[in-house]
């Protein structure tokens, strides 16, 4: 549909993603279209050239368009274009906080693009409402914990790489019994991330304008899901090793907790403190075992990527975890059921732990009888699907009304179903 630029065009006035200028306006290499450049110095602009480069404008927007698709920086690319319009601006807020659902269905559940949470709107991103609600709903803390850590996050992620979560970690390391600690890091936008989730997207990749200030909204966020997240996580002892502002937002909530904080988190008085709070608090507890903890933060990943039913079916206390975090196998019986590695932050399902999925009938997807697909199974031999699947979700291939193959999801659920093009699941595993 072009007759906006061509009605602007018979106006005089020229497009540009900025915004729009009179012909008289326009200054000498303002702009370097085809048109324009074509135009003589002296001369002023023709209807014509004035239509030509608005046509020029739009046929690059949507060349940028396809590239930001592309690239995955979509919504980026869509914020630096509602940025000089308050009427786009207006849609696009809309769009965010009255059609979470529209926008979740189709908000894939990992990404290997780092999420730039530069506006104050990024706590309605799809994605990390969804983490926050994954984790209120979906996730519980690890049994054997009894006291909650709660750390500042890092500009380096995942958070256990950088320098402070070092300095944090080894101060609970010197208590003795570290595992019985819960360490759970809180952050803007996504609230509070759980340190066995610090590698799921998008805990694992997103950065924000580090200000140390918390606007009233992300304060308002932050405090709700503490709130939430505590009534359903009981803990003994709460400490927080939080900088002052952002200790000051959570003891509103938890005035009984121990604040250890003294000036930046990293200081020699803090990590003092901290440790001398920690002895004081895990040796009244029996000892926690690493192994338990390693499987424990298995479980925590399945539940926050198939739901607490799946997840307690799946890990239970037979499982066994091998490898070196972040790199894991999920043995049950010495068979494995499933991988963790930190390209994906999620579990990847073998045939064996497929038949969790299958068995609570979550993120199935069915294919045609006379198929036998190796590689991919594509959309036109998709005959239903579980319409909670989300592209990037670990699924099952159900053929024959048995699992086939499991593997990832490449549309959501409804599309597989809808779509006739496309490839719908990648295969990882199948039956021979
Ligand atoms: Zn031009």
């Amino acid at each position: 549909d072009s007759i906006s630029a061509v009605a602007a065009g018979l106006n005089n006035y020229l497009l540009f993603p900025e915004g729009r200028y009179h012909m008289e306006e326009v200054e000498e290499g303002l702009c370097l279209c085809p048109a324009c450049r074509r135009r003589e110095k002296e001369d002023d602009y023709s209807k014509d050239t004035v239509i030509k480069h608005n046509y020029n404008m739009l046929l690059r927007e949507l060349a940028m368009v396809k590239n930001a698709i592309k690239k995955g920086v979509l919504r980026q690319f869509v914020e630096t274009r509602t940025a000089s319009s308050p009427s786009l601006m207006e849609k696009l807020r809309v769009l965010r906080q009255e059609h979470y659902s529209f926008l979740e269905k189709r908000t894939p559940v990992t990404k290997k693009t780092t999420l730039l949470a530069t506006s104050t709107d990024s706590i309605f991103y799809p994605e990390v409402e969804r983490f926050r609600k994954r984790v209120l709903e979906n996730y519980r803390k690890p049994v054997s914990t009894r006291i909650l850590l709660f750390l500042p996050c890092s500009v380096k992620k995942p958070y256990s790489l950088s320098k402070s979560h070092r300095m944090f970690r080894n101060v609970l390391r010197s208590t003795g019994n570290p595992w019985v600690v819960h360490e759970v890091i809180v952050t803007s936008p996504l609230g509070i991330v759980p340190r066995e989730l610090e590698l799921v997207y998008p805990a694992c990749r997103y950065d924000i304008p580090v200000t140390g200030y918390w606007y009233e909204e992300e304060k308002k966020m932050i405090q709700r899901m503490i709130r939430e997240y505590l009534n359903r996580n009981v803990y003994e002892t709460i400490i927080s090793h939080l900088p002052e502002t952002l200790n000051k937002i959570i003891e509103e909530e938890i005035p009984e907790m121990i604040s250890t904080c003294r000036g930046h988190p990293t200081s020699k008085g803090s990590l003092k403190k901290l440790n001398e709070v920690l002895k004081e608090y895990v040796n009244k507890y029996e000892h926690v075992t690493g192994d338990v903890r390693m499987r424990e933060m298995i479980k925590c990943v399945a539940q926050y990527q198939f739901g607490d039913n799946v997840a307690s079916q799946m890990i239970r206390d037979d499982v066994v975890v091998i490898g070196r975090y972040p790199s894991l196998k999920v043995l049950k019986d010495t068979q494995q059921i499933a991988a963790f590695s930190t390209e994906r932050g999620l579990l990847s399902l073998t045939l064996a732990g497929g038949e969790y999925l299958v068995s609570a009938e979550k993120n199935w997807v069915v294919i045609e009888e006379t198929i036998e697909p190796k590689g991919s199974v594509l959309a036109v031999g998709v005959k239903d699907a579980d319409p909670g699947i989300r592209v990037e979700d670990d699924v099952v291939v159900l053929r024959k009304k048995r699992l086939y193959a499991t593997g990832v999801a490449k549309m959501n659920g409804e599309e597989m179903k809808e779509m006739q093009t496309g490839e719908a699941v990648r295969i990882r595993h199948h039956r021979s």
